[in-house]
């Protein structure tokens, strides 16, 4: 077997693709130990630097003192606590919606809400640049699988005016995890009204970050519900702690219970990480310095890099990915950053399209702009090198 794997991590090596994980020994804090280097991190999804907050941790310890730590069973046996109850009330509060369901996970939610609602008769239609999950539901569902170029919704429109299938699911990320622009929900609410089809949106990186009170793409774009009628939304991002949830109707919900197999066969997210997230939750609605001072930053980072003649993906989110192409010059160029003590990964295939490799900048609400001049600054330098700045 050795041999045989070897060889097709040979395979990865000589792509340029090989990945690898950086061990670090601090919390997600911009200031970090990665071994013992200490370095400035720009790339972690704790957009609104909620992951160490002491107020969270002192929840979560107070839910282990109650709670123990393992949740020990399924939801449906005997792992559903009165912390993740009362979580999922709050979300459902949160997003305005009936009911709110609790995954372990934003993959998991996502395989969830797919095979429960497609299957072989129907057809899901999805935006090329859609999370990897979303995508892979969609396969597991064995629905007839469609995706339309990025944000292309006449391509879309076309897809469904000819779709003979039962059920149609049009899917997409409400803000795009690797370039950071958002879907059009208005464009493709109204699409899907007009074709009966059902829209999925995915907001794991607006949830916390855009939005009054952090109310995500959905509150932005002022959409009733029923026409955003699947929101899927991670609790690892800027909640800071772990799990997903789904929000919707009633119907919505109970279907999911009924048959989402990612729901129904796992054990429960722990109780204390439903407590911990019940206090972020209240966190993300009330301080909402943490989100201006998100957007000062991400302008001032847009600012400085115009002026440096460095080119930006457009957009407007705390995703600021920069465009490189080539896989080997985008890791060559993150190792210099990290030699100057900036945390900046390269992305590479398959997560982008071929390419599209790129530097992920990601800002969270517990930077300073001197910490985005710090990196301005090495970015120009090390680009300057690779002349890619123009
Ligand atoms: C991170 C992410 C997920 C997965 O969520 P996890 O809780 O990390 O499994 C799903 N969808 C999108 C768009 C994401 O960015």
């Amino acid at each position: 077997m050795d041999s045989v794997l070897r060889l097709a991590l040979e395979d990865r090596r000589q792509q340029q693709l090989y990945r690898q994980r950086q061990v670090i020994h601090s919390s997600q804090q911009p200031e970090r130990m990665l071994g013992h280097q200490p370095v400035l991190s720009f790339c972690s999804n704790d957009y609104l630097g909620l992951a160490a907050d002491p107020r969270v941790a002192d929840a979560m310890i107070e839910g282990t003192q109650r709670y123990g730590v393992g949740s020990g069973a399924s939801h449906l046996t005997a792992g559903h606590t009165d912390a993740h109850h009362q979580l999922e009330l709050e979300l459902a509060a949160f997003t305005g919606r009936e009911r709110a369901l609790l995954f372990s996970s934003g993959y998991m939610a996502n395989l969830g809400v797919m095979t429960a609602l497609a299957g072989r008769r129907d057809a899901v239609f999805h935006d090329r640049l859609n999370h990897a999950s979303l995508l892979d539901g969609a396969l597991l569902s064995g629905a007839r699988f469609r995706r339309f170029p990025h944000l292309d919704t006449t391509s879309l429109e076309r897809m469904l005016q000819t779709s003979q299938s039962q059920r149609r699911l049009v899917v997409t990320d409400g803000v795009f995890s690797m370039d950071g622009d958002q879907a059009d929900l208005g464009a493709l609410a109204a699409l899907c009204q007009t074709h009966q089809a059902w829209l999925v949106v995915d907001d794991a990186h607006g949830f916390g970050v855009l939005g009054a009170q952090g109310g995500g793409s959905a509150a932005v774009s002022g959409l009733m519900p029923e026409a955003l009628p699947v929101l899927v939304g991670t609790l690892g991002k800027a909640f800071g702690t772990a799990g997903a949830f789904v929000a919707g109707s009633e119907a919505l919900i109970e279907t999911l219970i009924q048959f989402s197999r990612s729901y129904i066969y796992t054990t429960g997210l722990p109780p204390a990480v439903a407590e911990a997230t019940r206090t972020s939750l209240a966190l993300v609605q009330t301080e909402d310095w943490r989100r201006q001072h998100l957007q000062q930053l991400i302008q001032h980072f847009r600012q400085s890099c115009t002026a440096a003649g460095m080119c930006l993906l457009p957009s407007e989110t705390a995703i600021q990915p920069l465009l490189i192409g080539c896989a080997g010059k985008a890791v060559r160029i993150s190792e210099q950053l990290l030699s100057q003590g900036l945390l900046v990964t390269a992305i590479r295939p398959p997560t982008v399209p071929a390419g599209s490799a790129r530097l992920r900048v990601t800002l969270t609400a517990t930077h300073t702009i001197e910490q985005v001049d710090r990196l301005v600054s090495g970015l120009k330098q090390v680009m300057e090198s690779h002349d890619v700045a123009h």
